[in-house]
């Protein structure tokens, strides 16, 4: 029996290299079938070729659309050696394709055209092609698929000396199933950005720029079902859409360990503030500014709130507000008084809804979270074109995260404020930018330090911060005159001058300062400063990582710090500890890190 004559089907939109190909194919004595296009090219240029309709007997119609798709074509690229499919084939009277080359019509390249049209896009959706791929593909254990010009001269070579090695067949076969899925996916954004923004089921949502105005085209969608919330009011930008997605999680975290309702209060993706809803004293609702908030004795989601903003106002201007649990209105009226950028919660009451519409001229945002919402367990990003994945950072923290004692050797279990006040710590910095150390007391955030390269930055700059927080409580800040009108803003700013130690003696930023007051308050000096620290106790504090130096348990102490948790694993663990056991901190192994990129 004559040995078969090899068959290559050719079909490309991109004709580069073709011709050396149909040369290197007949010195081999490989018989080439080709569409349309491509077989009037090879033939111009003097080859032997066949149009695929030689085998279909039929002719390319619907003005391209048909080409290709035949049985005489893909039995041929999918059967097997097998003796049924060889039977099957010899009924048919079809011959078995050893190779096929295909590249696709350029559809990224028409709906890169600006004012593209539906119609447009549609013509250029490549069908016969990327069956021929993927069938060949599929069968690359017996057929070759070029999907690349660039891989011409390798291919001619291998089938100069011989059959294509498996090994290579395997990689372009990968290659083949890397071009249609790419292929898939540039047609599937297409029509996600020009259906899915629509209707009650959004999976698409224009953005009006990035990360900066000068980033577009922006937008945020997910592959499969509709966007886990809903847009109530305003237009969200990309970077509320990071806070909101991280400052969710956080305030549901919380809720869900500690049994209270939570909120958060987010800036540049990181926590200024997050509390659980434990009632506020007399003093806590003057320095949160909430004393005059009618019904707030009676709504824990204000009181989380108002600890949540309250920790560190300054930085919690302009925030994105996160809250476990339907907003009432106590919670709208401190969020109307603030200067904020959006808010996500799983509901609204309607009079708190009103009240929050009304706000930046309407145009405040507003997010419903679909509560039952549970994220893919693996998660991915591009970078600089790569493409980077990861297993979610799905590590439960609750109070039982915290029964690793270290020192004091033979210390009981941890009280429950403490408990507390670990899982707070822990749970937010678990959504702060790295590195991050969090302080926390009385149920919220008092200090945090995030997105700093050193861990003893992070600890001086989230002390610094729980000091500031601390000073806000001094009988001084507390019995502050102020001038008539002066604004909530104005106020955080002159008091974080003031218990920050920032606050110049002279010049035009003093005066300005001065102007807030009916009664300047005067500057705090540094033994009252340590005075009033040294009441500050039950401080906790929570670490991304472990503590390379004994320099952070030091600082930690200055601020009223009792119990600190952190992963080990540093060389340092020893005199950390012990370090920690002098000052009198019980130190919590705190076995996961918490890195947060
Ligand atoms: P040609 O220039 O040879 O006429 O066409 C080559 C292009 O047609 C290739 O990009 C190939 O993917 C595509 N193609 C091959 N078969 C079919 C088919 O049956 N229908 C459609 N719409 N495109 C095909």
């Amino acid at each position: 029996m004559a040995a078969h004559q090899r068959i290559a089907i050719v079909s490309v939109y991109d004709k580069t290299g073709l011709l050396d190909l149909a040369k290197g194919l007949v010195q081999n004595n490989v018989r080439i079938l080709a569409s349309g296009g491509t077989s009037r090219m090879i033939r111009e240029s003097g080859f032997p070729v066949e149009d695929i309709s030689a085998i279909t007997k039929a002719p390319e119609m619907l003005a391209g659309r048909v080409k290709t798709l035949h049985p005489a074509v893909h039995a041929g690229i999918l059967a097997r050696n097998l003796a049924s499919d060889e039977k099957d084939l010899a009924e048919q009277n079809i011959d078995k394709v050893d190779y096929v080359i295909c590249n696709l019509y350029p559809f990224k390249d028409t709906v890169a055209k600006i004012n593209v049209t539906v119609p447009e896009a549609v013509e250029e959706i490549d069908i016969g092609g990327v069956t021929l791929i993927r069938a060949a593909a599929k069968n690359h254990s017996r057929v070759t698929i070029l999907s690349d010009p660039n891989d011409y001269a390798e291919f001619l070579k291998e089938i100069e000396s011989g059959e294509v090695k498996e090994s290579s067949r395997k990689l372009y076969a990968l290659k083949a199933f890397e071009h249609t899925a790419d292929y898939d996916a540039a047609i599937a954004d297409f029509f996600r950005k020009q259906y899915a923004s629509e209707g009650e089921s959004v999976q698409y949502l224009p953005l009006r720029y990035g990360a900066n105005p000068h980033q577009k085209p922006a937008a945020a969608y997910v592959k499969e079902g509709k966007l886990p919330f809903e847009v109530l009011c305003g237009a969200p930008g990309y970077i509320n859409l990071l806070d909101a997605l991280n400052s969710w999680p956080l305030v549901k975290e919380l809720k869900a360990a500690l049994g209270k309702p939570a909120a958060a209060s987010f800036k540049h993706v990181s926590p200024a503030g997050a509390a659980i809803g434990e009632p506020l004293t007399a003093e806590e609702r003057k320095v949160y500014m909430v004393d005059d908030i009618p019904g707030i004795e009676s709504s824990p989601l204000a009181a989380a709130y108002a600890r949540a903003r309250g920790a560190d106002r300054m930085s919690s201007f302009g925030d994105m507000i996160a809250l476990s649990d339907i907003v009432d209105v106590p919670t709208a009226s401190i969020i109307s008084k603030e200067v904020s950028d959006g808010v996500v919660a799983p509901g609204y009451e309607d009079a708190a809804l009103e009240i929050l519409r009304k706000k930046k001229g309407g145009k405040y945002l507003i997010l419903q979270m679909d509560e039952a919402y549970e994220p893919a367990r693996s998660e991915t990003r591009t970078v600089y074109g790569v493409t980077l994945a990861q297993g979610r950072n799905d590590v439960e923290i609750s109070p039982k995260s915290f029964t690793t004692i270290i020192t004091p050797k033979g210390a009981g279990p941890l009280p429950e404020n403490a408990q507390r006040d670990l899982t707070i710590a822990t749970i937010a910095i678990k959504y702060t930018q790295s590195n991050s150390v969090c302080y926390a007391a009385r149920g919220q955030v008092v200090g945090l330090g995030a997105g700093q390269q050193s861990r003893i930055h992070c600890t001086r700059l989230a002390g610094d911060k729980a000091d500031n927080w601390w000073l806000r409580f001094h009988p001084r800040v507390l019995g502050i005159k102020w001038k008539k009108g002066t604004k909530r803003p104005d106020k955080s700013n002159a008091i974080d001058l003031l218990v920050s130690g920032q606050l110049p003696k002279s010049g035009t930023e003093r005066e300005q300062f001065e102007n807030f007051f009916d009664e300047v308050p005067a500057a705090f000096t540094e033994e009252e400063k340590t005075e009033w620290m040294s009441k500050l106790s039950d401080v906790c504090v929570s670490s991304d990582a472990f503590f390379p130096f004994t320099d952070n348990v030091y600082r930690a102490a200055r601020s009223g710090v009792k119990y600190i948790a952190a992963p080990g694993g540093s060389q340092n663990d020893v005199p950390v500890f012990e370090t920690a056991e002098k000052l009198g901190i019980t130190f919590v192994e705190q076995n996961t890190r918490l890195f947060h990129h």
